[in-house]
């Protein structure tokens, strides 16, 4: 085990925020968490890195920072229908959704080219184009820091919800998810619902869609909709999108007649959080190095030297002026450092 300390983490981000980790190492085998754990001379703060896409570093990070870099792919057992795989946590989630491609296993292909590590798709139940991984999830395995020992959820012990999961509330900062067990079917269900999905195969020319032809249509669009983090440095989302009453929808459909919505369940929509922040005039506002991207209200973005906090200010400005437009809440998606 290697610690190093002060490590710059401009490269570890990829809002690009140039800070330091007050003691850094990268997690390659197993064994090394009994060391870690057992080792006294180390902080008693341990805070896992993924790909670094979903946080924003507001300060030096203190305490040991744990690069995950465990890596795998294992089939632990399949039937007619499935394919039980085991994922190492360190693996990178677009590789493995074209290993899931390769090997004609459907249930992720919506979610190709989220950036990230596999050990990161559980905590805030990643989901795009109408597909949520908890819906693939089999089970978690967790190193446990106070009970110095392995831990095994089950997905029903998780609590997946929109963006949500255990790991962000009762287990945030207590465990290091090692391994994802998914359950990948091998006759796919193709979900196209997503209004993005159907134009875009259109534009293709495909008639009868495939799982591949869906991911290169998720990635097609992707890539002429959200900022390249190697280009311009952001961690995607900022914002969830707000759930709210169907009773405070009407009353503000009647006041803004075109506000989107999708129904969540019977009496609660979902509402953009993107179009509520472009009608208030933010989408490609600027300062100094923090911004709001221009193409994407809900992305927010470093020009190049901006600092955490200065990002997290613009992100309070946004949330307060929403609240006091629409009476809504925003929450943060982006974990802040
Ligand atoms: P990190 O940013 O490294 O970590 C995020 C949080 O998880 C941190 O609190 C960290 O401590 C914790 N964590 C990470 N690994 C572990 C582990 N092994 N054990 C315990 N805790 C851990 N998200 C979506 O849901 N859908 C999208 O479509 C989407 N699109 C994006 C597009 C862009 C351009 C960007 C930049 C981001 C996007 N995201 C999206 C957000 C992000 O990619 C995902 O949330 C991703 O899962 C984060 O993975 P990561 O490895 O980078 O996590
Ligand atoms: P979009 O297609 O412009 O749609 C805006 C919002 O409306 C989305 O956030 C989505 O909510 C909702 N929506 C649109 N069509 C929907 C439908 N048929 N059913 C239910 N909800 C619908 O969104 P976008 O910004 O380009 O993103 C496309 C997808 O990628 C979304 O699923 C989004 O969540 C995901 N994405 C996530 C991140 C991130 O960092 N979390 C970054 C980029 C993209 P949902 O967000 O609930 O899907």
């Amino acid at each position: 085990m290697i610690i190093q300390q002060n490590k710059p983490l401009k490269a570890y981000n990829t809002f690009g925020i140039e800070t330091t980790a007050e003691y850094f190492t990268e997690l390659k085998h197993l064994d090394t968490l009994h060391e870690i754990a057992a080792d006294e001379t180390l902080p008693k703060r341990k805070v896992v890195l993924g790909g670094g896409s979903n946080i924003l570093l507001t300060k030096p990070v203190t305490g040991l920072v744990i690069h995950n870099s465990l890596k795998g792919i294992f089939i632990k057992e399949e039937n007619e229908q499935h394919v039980w795989v085991e994922v190492m946590a360190g693996e990178v989630w677009h590789e493995f959704v074209q290993y899931a491609l390769t090997n004609h296993l459907s249930g992720i292909e919506n979610l190709a080219l989220i950036p990230g590590r596999v050990g990161a798709a559980p905590m805030q139940n990643i989901g795009a184009y109408g597909v949520e991984v908890k819906d693939t999830i089999d089970q978690v395995t967790a190193w446990h820091w106070a009970e110095k020992r392995f831990i095994v959820l089950r997905n029903e012990d998780c609590d997946f919800g929109y963006r949500e999961s255990i790991f962000k509330h009762l287990l945030k900062d207590k465990v290091l998810i090692t391994a994802v067990t998914f359950r990948l079917n091998k006759r796919p269900t193709l979900h196209l619902e997503y209004g993005a999905i159907q134009a875009q195969l259109e534009t293709m020319g495909v008639s009868s869609p495939s799982i591949k032809s869906v991911a290169e249509a998720v990635m097609a669009i992707r890539r002429s909709k959200l900022p390249d983090p190697a280009m311009i440095g952001n961690a995607g989302s900022f914002f969830k999108n707000p759930t709210i009453s169907k009773q405070q929808f009407d009353l503000l459909k009647a006041q803004f007649h075109d506000m989107p919505s999708y129904p969540v369940a019977h009496d609660q929509v979902k509402v953009p959080a993107g179009w509520l922040i472009e009608q208030l005039g933010w989408k490609g506002i600027r300062r100094h190095d923090a911004g709001v991207h221009v193409k994407q209200a809900l992305v927010l973005v470093n020009y190049g030297k901006a600092s955490g906090s200065e990002i997290q200010s613009l992100a309070l400005e946004i949330i307060k002026s929403v609240q006091s437009k629409f009476d809504i809440l925003l929450s943060m998606e982006v974990n802040i450092w």
